[in-house]
């Protein structure tokens, strides 16, 4: 840190060494501009350019720290007050500052000189301005939001974290500490600390702004985790006044092109619903679907299910939560672990279909499973996403109806007729097995017209001129025709089949069936 003498301090205030500089705001969805933070720049004669923490801390300490911020807000409100009305100004107050009666007179005096709009401004303050004397800090916040400024507050995450800061003063902003965001993309609990404190902002209603945003891959995480404002060298650095114009323009060229590029790579469920209002409308179909739901973490641990898959296991949900899947279903567990492993290793599984053999009264007997790992924002698995499906009653129903086909089926080889299904069209659909044996077919041959080759060569062209009559006039069939018994001689058949049809008059298929019988009078030998 440089040493300040008392007169450099005093020629710098009054020979305007003291420069705002003035980093954009954006919206992160859109690109949009929100605002400027103003920033402290000492142009010394001698040193050039000196970093504000370079003489921010010293200002603090000496007290002259209000009369510079007075100097920064005196040029930099008629700044803002010739760019557009919705444009912001972040002004950083220091801890001392918001403890100072005279500051909501000093910044009003300021904004009516200037013709900026207080509800413009937004006033940062860090943690630890909060630590001590937050009574003091409460009235003169009380007094800045009564004039209209809103309340921002900065760093959040670092320092003295706390959150009851969060409730110290009536804040209207949440400025995620810079630390965070730019670890986020590579460390895990970073990417945690933003989701919670994006997550927090939300549901205390707070606008949440990501400080030191470099990377387009940094904004979409920010945008994924809900994050609204961005601020960073990916948007612009800190700039003299000169230069806010041309800034301005850029953004606003560039921002219809973010949006479009933004709008495109996020989840297709709500373009504009926030986490929290996402969560309490996924929550509510998670609750009333019909299908069991859960999701475990990676230590296989219920971390929420739905009412559903708690009945399917037999507990109520509250039994589940915190507890690992071989504690709740001890019975079956070694046989799901393998295919909860495989979806923590990062494989789906889908569609398994196993008993569900769970002790007395479980009345669930079969279920369908599918196990999705679950990732994060970095694509990292932190668990596995479970839907469970009763298929019982569909098994009991599918099992139901085999053994009443089967008993049909039975049932219809102890006839002496031969039942025989056609199509409108007359192809073959299905016959008794007898066929085969009367007729010295084998396999499948008889499908489609193929039973007509087992026919007697003199008798196709009869009983297909028999069939064509039926078809177009609907009438029944009723035809004789030799077939050939595998070593045996010619033998006569009489088949007889009636069409059935749908609700509009259509024929849907011919039914019918056809038996051995001597010689027919009417053919002549
Ligand atoms: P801050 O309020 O957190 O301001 C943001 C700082 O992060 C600024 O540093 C800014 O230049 C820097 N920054 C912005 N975007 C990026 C980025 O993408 N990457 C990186 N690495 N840095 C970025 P600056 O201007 O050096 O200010 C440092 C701190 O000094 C400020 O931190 C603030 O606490 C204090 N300060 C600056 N001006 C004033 C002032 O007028 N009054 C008071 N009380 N404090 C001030
Ligand atoms: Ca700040
Ligand atoms: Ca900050």
């Amino acid at each position: 840190m440089i040493v300040i003498e008392p007169h450099d301090i005093s020629r710098a205030l009054h020979h305007g060494e003291f420069l705002p500089h003035f980093q954009p705001i954006v919206h992160l969805r859109t690109g949009q501009l929100y605002g400027f933070e103003l920033l402290a720049r000492w142009n010394h004669p001698r040193r050039g350019p000196v970093a504000p923490q370079e003489f921010i801390p010293q200002a603090e300490r000496d007290g002259w720290i209000g009369e510079l911020t007075h100097e920064l807000m005196r040029q930099a409100f008629p700044v803002l007050a010739r760019l557009s009305p919705s444009c912001k100004l972040a002004v950083n107050i220091s801890p001392l500052r918001l403890r100072a009666q005279d500051l909501p007179r000093q910044i009003c005096d300021l904004g009516a000189a200037s013709g900026f709009a207080l509800q413009r401004l937004i006033l940062e303050v860090t943690e630890s301005a909060l630590m001590d004397d937050v009574e003091q800090s409460r009235s003169v916040a009380a007094q800045l939001k009564e004039m209209g400024c809103h309340l921002a507050l900065d760093d959040f995450g670092t320092g003295y974290s706390s959150l009851s800061h969060l409730q110290a003063l009536p804040f209207d902003e949440l400025k995620v500490d810079r630390s965070f965001v730019q670890r986020m993309t590579q460390q895990r609990d970073s990417r945690k600390i933003v989701a919670a404190v994006v997550g927090l902002g939300q549901s205390l209603g707070l606008t949440t702004v990501a400080e030191g945003v470099e990377t387009q891959e940094q904004v979409e995480m920010l945008l994924w985790l809900g994050c609204e404002l961005g601020q960073g060298w990916h948007y612009g650095r800190p700039a003299p006044a000169a230069e806010l114009p041309a800034i301005v323009a850029a953004l606003e060229q560039s921002a219809t092109f973010d949006a479009a590029k933004n709008l495109a790579g996020r989840p297709s469920f709500s373009l504009d619903g926030l986490p929290a209002q996402r969560l309490s409308h996924l929550q509510a179909v998670y609750d009333s679907a019909p299908v069991g739901l859960a999701f475990l973490d990676r230590e296989l641990r219920y971390r929420d299910i739905n009412r559903r898959l708690a009945n399917l296991n037999g507990h109520p949900v509250a039994d589940h939560i915190g507890r690992t899947v071989a504690e709740m279903l001890p019975e079956i567990f070694p046989v799901l672990e393998p295919y909860l492993r495989r979806a923590l290793s990062g494989e789906s599984v889908s569609g398994i279909e196993m008993p569900w053999d769970l002790p007395e009264p479980n009345p669930v007997k079969d279920i369908v499973f599918s196990y999705e790992p679950a990732r994060d924002e970095a694509d990292e698995i932190v668990g596995v996403s479970v839907a469970v499906i009763d298929v019982t009653r569909l098994k009991r129903a599918e099992e139901d109806r085999r053994t009443s086909e089967e008993h049909f089926r039975n049932m219809m080889e102890l006839l002496p007729q031969i039942p025989w299904v056609l199509d409108p069209d007359g192809r073959a659909l299905d016959v008794s097995r007898r066929w085969l044996a009367l007729s010295g077919m084998s396999g499948e041959d008889w499908r489609g017209f193929g039973w007509l080759t087992a026919l007697h060569p003199d008798d196709v062209q009869p009983t297909l001129d028999i069939m064509h009559h039926s078809i177009q006039t609907g009438e029944p069939m009723d035809a004789h025709y030799r077939v050939r018994p595998k070593g045996s001689d010619w033998i006569w058949v009489h088949a007889r089949g009636s069409a059935r049809r749908d609700e509009k008059g259509n024929i849907q298929l011919w039914y019918g069936s056809l038996e051995a019988v001597p010689r027919p009078v009417h053919i002549q030998p």
